[in-house]
């Protein structure tokens, strides 16, 4: 067979235009500056997959200076001719790629870095920045109107994220869908303890400093991180169920009876295992430290950040969001109900669990307090938007509508639900549907008109 010169051509043709076309698609391109959230459209960033954060820090409460060097192995998804990072405000004085020197540029709370090569698609990658200054917290309306991320203490720092604040201190892909593991060294002058997320790998003194080295070898949202520094009365065991505990309190509030936070963890810790399913990471813990200021708590992994000595309610939600939160983490930030309504609800099944009140009637009680023309009525609870994504209604109307979810489906499905929950998603992220689909499952009952009316209707829904 031989081919006419016409159609020669024309294959000819056809095949430069595909070269044309295979070039195109893996030709090299920058990687988005954020994902997309609607909340924070910057946050996180396109193009890659971060795995492990190695973060190394010093910082020194006199100067409030913070000094670090991150090393973030990543995958790129594309192949990128340039990539971003997360970083608010501190100064980055190197990057390198791969072990080789890289061009880098600031816009806003972007680090955009230019690798001499371009990244392929699908090969693991290394990013290494060498970063410093005085760390600032965010303030605003988003935290109950407080300053959060990086606070100054008497004695050192009190580090608390969400949702948006990890890139203060480190430069990150800074949005939960994206979570990675990590080892956290820190630096602090000597009597000072440094605490982090995971288990102690090693803690010692060298010259006139104390150096602490933390894994955490489980996935974690970057706002879940924290790098707490001061002084600390340190306690750790393990609990009755046998899972390690550390708990950190300032010693200023050791002698503050109201609560005995080690042996509340431990419980707590036992206790939502058997309910929620296993405890999903290695240690348990708290942190507590003098910042009433900051007047809230943060479910940090593995170890709660509480700003004060806080309550036994507030230490089992906190440890709860070790599952709803920490664990099976929001794909987006609107999701966030999937946490504090969760969170919330975790706290009527402890007083049920104690006798004190049952569900039902924590239910009742949050529902009647609230008349219909309140304002509390109008949050739409499955997208309260970004300045209102921690109003009440998030947390009470969030747990009112397990509530009544588990009224509709009864208490043998309801509490085969939670655990199912946890597993299918452990490590993971997941939204609203994803839970109204597993909840129609394990029920085999329709759920939508429930769902509709407490999480994507704001008015009060009629018992
Ligand atoms: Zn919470």
């Amino acid at each position: 067979m031989a081919l006419s010169r016409s159609a020669r051509l024309g294959s000819l043709a056809t095949a430069a235009a595909s070269f044309l076309v295979i070039a195109a698609s893996s030709a090299p391109t920058p990687g988005a500056d954020g994902i997309g959230d609607p909340y924070f459209p910057q946050l996180g960033n396109g193009g890659f997959d971060a795995r492990h954060y190695a973060l190394d820090i010093a910082y020194n409460p006199d100067t409030d200076r913070l000094d670090g060097r991150a090393m973030l192995t990543a995958r790129a998804t594309r192949t990128l001719s340039s990539f971003d990072l997360d970083l608010q405000k501190l100064e980055v004085t190197q990057v390198d790629v791969n072990g080789r020197r890289a061009r880098f540029t600031r816009d806003g709370d972007e680090l955009r870095i230019t690798p001499r090569d371009a990244l392929r698609k699908g090969r693991t990658f290394t990013v290494t920045v060498t970063y410093g200054g005085i760390p600032e917290p965010l303030g605003g309306p988003i935290v109950f109107g407080s300053n959060y991320g990086w606070m100054k203490t008497g004695d050192g720092v009190f580090v608390a994220c969400e949702p948006n604040a990890a890139s203060t201190w480190f430069p990150s892909s800074d949005h939960p869908s994206d979570k990675a593991t990590y080892d956290i060294r820190i630096k602090a002058p000597k009597g000072l303890t440094g605490v982090s997320n995971g288990r102690l790998v090693s803690t010692y003194d060298r010259g006139g400093s104390t150096y602490t080295h933390w894994r955490e070898t489980r996935p974690m949202a970057t706002y879940l991180a924290t790098a707490t520094i001061g002084k600390f009365d340190v306690k750790t065991g393990r609990t009755p169920g046998g899972i390690p505990i550390y708990v950190a309190i300032d010693p200023k509030l050791v002698n503050s009876n109201s609560v005995d936070v080690y042996a509340v963890t431990a419980a707590a810790t036992d206790y939502w295992s058997q309910v929620f399913g296993p405890y999903p990471f290695e240690e348990t813990g708290a942190i507590v430290d003098d910042m009433p200021e900051a007047g809230f708590s943060l479910e940090v992994q593995s170890k709660p950040a509480y700003s004060a000595v806080r309550n036994e309610t507030t230490i089992v939600h906190e440890l709860a969001h070790q599952w709803f939160g920490d664990s099976v983490s929001v794909e987006r930030w609107k999701d966030i109900w999937l946490n504090e309504g969760f969170a919330t609800y975790a706290q009527w099944l402890w007083a049920e669990h104690q006798g004190t009140r049952s569900a039902h009637d924590s239910f009742r009680a949050a529902y009647d307090a609230r008349p219909a023309d309140s304002a509390f009525w109008q949050i739409k609870v499955a997208d309260p938007q970004r300045d209102t994504m921690f109003a009440s209604a998030v947390y009470q109307r969030g747990a009112m509508t397990l509530q009544a979810l588990r009224e509709r489906i009864g208490d043998a499905a309801f509490f085969r639900l939670l655990p199912a929950w946890t597993r299918l998603h452990r490590y993971g992220n997941a939204n609203t549907a994803d839970f109204v689909r597993l909840a129609e499952k394990v029920s085999g009952r329709k759920l939508g008109d429930l769902f509709q009316e407490w999480l994507f209707t704001t008015g009060k829904p009629a018992l």
